[in-house]
């Protein structure tokens, strides 16, 4: 299956976070402008700028430049803190692990799904990291799938 935003996203180009060395993808400026505070965001950023997933660290975006934007200065960052799965649609990842667990997840599931097919998502400048939810869905899938099988 495709991505919902692989026919607008440029290139995505990988590198590693100054602060906490974890492995980072580049976004888009549209993610950029649209992520970061006012008045930050009136800056005219200069290189390529990536995300960092890591909830510990503080850095939210760096540039190929040296320039760093904390965490904090991200319109979504209590929902990052809050382990939003879904930015689009407001789904957060305990949500769906409770209804992982209930088996009842296939219909919040299918929703995003037909949703992205449609074309109605916004993870382009929802999502912090600028990417499809739907890749996170499969994670914690997995990661439920395997605390189960322990739990055997
Ligand atoms: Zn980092």
């Amino acid at each position: 299956m495709s991505s919902c935003c692989s026919d607008h996203a440029t290139k995505i180009i990988t590198g590693s976070c100054p602060k906490c060395g974890v492995f980072c993808k580049s976004i888009d400026n549209k993610t950029l402008y649209h992520q970061v505070k006012f008045p930050e965001n009136q800056a005219a950023f200069q290189g390529k700028y990536y995300f960092c997933p890591s909830k510990e660290c503080t850095v939210g975006y760096f540039s190929s430049t040296g320039h760093a934007i904390p965490k904090q200065h991200l319109r979504t960052y209590q929902e990052f803190k809050d382990d939003k799965l879904c930015y689009c649609f407001d789904i957060n990842a305990s949500y769906y692990l409770s209804a992982l667990t209930a088996n009842n997840a296939d219909v919040i599931k299918n929703f995003v799904i037909q949703k992205t097919k449609s074309g109605d998502c916004a993870c382009d400048v929802r999502n912090p990291s600028g990417q499809c939810c739907l890749a996170k869905f499969k994670i914690l899938e997995k990661n439920n799938f395997l605390s189960k099988s322990a739990q055997l």
